[in-house]
């Protein structure tokens, strides 16, 4: 399953720099995962100061 981001997200923007795929964009009131893109690789996850990335 694709990571997705949930409503901690405080729009750091550090997970999109992270994302080796470019997957991660800054959305409406968070930031959001392209699901189709997502390789699954947690490196949002583990970037994330909030914890707000998990796999779906
Ligand atoms: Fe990008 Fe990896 Fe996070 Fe998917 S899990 S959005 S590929 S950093
Ligand atoms: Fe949001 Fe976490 Fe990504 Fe920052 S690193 S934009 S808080 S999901």
């Amino acid at each position: 399953m694709a990571y997705k981001i949930s409503d901690e997200c405080i729009s750091c923007g550090a997970c999109a720099a992270q994302c080796p795929v470019s997957a991660i964009s800054e959305g409406d009131s968070k930031y959001v995962i392209d699901a189709d893109a997502c390789i699954e690789c947690g490196a949002c996850a583990d970037t994330c100061p909030v914890g707000a990335p998990a796999q779906a």
